[in-house]
């Protein structure tokens, strides 16, 4: 994931939503108009950030500084572009075998992340899988570019590549402040988590700041700051993974100060011989994880959220549910092959009515 665009200046649009209704505590709070401000140039997507404040000239400000803190994440986490300003992972997986390299204290931070999702994950959601993910990236690229042409990558291929995915081959040194990979062959994918990591990472620099009543939507991966400003919840729409069908959410939740991330079979995905196959690869059978068509999570944290929905995805319900009925705060929804619908014991009770 983290893309391949040429990086340009942010364009950010902002647009004013509506003014609050009546409701507001305070009287500067009522005065106080809900803004959308939306770009395009960060994590492959379309990203927004929602809140209220004076004026635009205000709210521009508070944007332009939640997108400036994701652009550095962004930048961080890309595996495709190479800045001179900055080591990325790109750079770690350039060194692999060769050298470590001294990164920023927020790339080890969210490696660390990734390795105990690994972890908690027994393996399924694994940052070192690029070797293979870049096997399917490399064919899928391809098919949509001709589609008529589009094949599967041979097996071979994709086996040959996954002797190259061991976790433990990612040396971190926290002392020193470097990544190393001990495997020349081996690269890093963070595309199951970064963009939950760094959104969970810039709500928290909003938390701090001492504002409230934000919603950071970064590709559809959601993270509320409070409430909305009336206290009423946020409503967040979960994408119905059927696109002929007549509704297009599958329902609404009713979020506050939570985060709600899926991952879904029709995100990306291209096709052969009528076929489709996505881009969440199951490390056991190198191919596309076929239980579900997508799976939701309500947690808390983003990164967190971002990390299990890719690792739910890869596991047949019985484990997927044990996993996340294991978890705190964690309640999830999987949307099965035949369109009906799972859920965890409390993901219901955030289903606006
Ligand atoms: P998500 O949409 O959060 O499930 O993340 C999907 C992205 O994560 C893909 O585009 C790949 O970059 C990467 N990915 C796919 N399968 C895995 C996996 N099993 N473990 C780790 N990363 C994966
Ligand atoms: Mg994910």
């Amino acid at each position: 994931m983290l893309n391949r665009q040429r990086r340009c200046a942010a364009v950010i649009v902002i647009t004013m939503a509506c003014a609050f209704a009546s409701g507001c505590s305070t009287a500067s709070r009522a005065e106080q108009k809900r803004y959308d401000a939306s770009f395009l140039e960060l994590f492959d997507t379309v990203s927004h950030v929602i809140g209220h404040d004076t004026d635009k000239e205000a709210f521009t400000v508070f944007a332009q500084s939640v997108h400036d803190e994701l652009a550095v994440y962004h930048n961080f986490y890309d595996i495709y572009t190479t800045s001179d300003a900055v080591a990325s992972l790109k750079t770690i997986n350039d060194s692999a075998g060769i050298a470590p390299v001294e990164v920023d204290q927020r790339i080890i931070d969210m490696l660390k992340a990734g390795r105990e999702m690994y972890a908690i994950s027994g393996s399924k959601t694994n940052i070192a899988l690029g070797a293979v993910l870049r096997v399917w990236h490399k064919y899928r690229e391809e098919g949509i570019d001709d589609p008529l042409n589009s094949r599967l990558p041979p097996m071979d291929e994709l086996r040959e590549a996954a002797q190259h995915v061991d976790i433990n081959d990612m040396i971190i040194d926290e002392q020193l402040g470097t990544v190393y990979i001990a495997d020349p062959l081996m690269s890093l994918d963070v595309g199951a988590l970064a963009k939950g990591y760094a959104t969970e990472m810039a709500a928290r620099s909003i938390e701090q700041s001492g504002r409230d009543n934000v919603m950071l939507s970064i590709g559809g991966n959601v993270r509320a700051v409070g409430a909305k400003p009336d206290g009423d919840h946020w409503a967040v729409g979960v994408q119905n993974p059927d696109m002929g069908a007549s509704n297009e959410l599958l329902f609404t939740l009713n979020i506050d100060s939570m985060s709600v991330v899926t991952s879904g079979a029709y995100q990306r995905y291209y096709t052969v011989d009528g076929v489709r196959y996505h881009h969440i690869i199951d490390p056991d059978t190198l191919m596309p994880a076929a239980y579900y068509v997508s799976v939701t999570i309500v947690a808390a944290d983003s990164g967190l959220a971002d990390g299990l929905s890719t690792a739910l995805f890869c596991m047949p319900l019985e484990d997927s549910r044990a996993l996340a009925e294991s978890m705190d705060g964690v309640e999830a929804c999987w949307v099965m092959p035949d369109g009906s619908i799972e859920m965890t014991g409390g993901f219901s009770a955030f289903i606006k009515k």
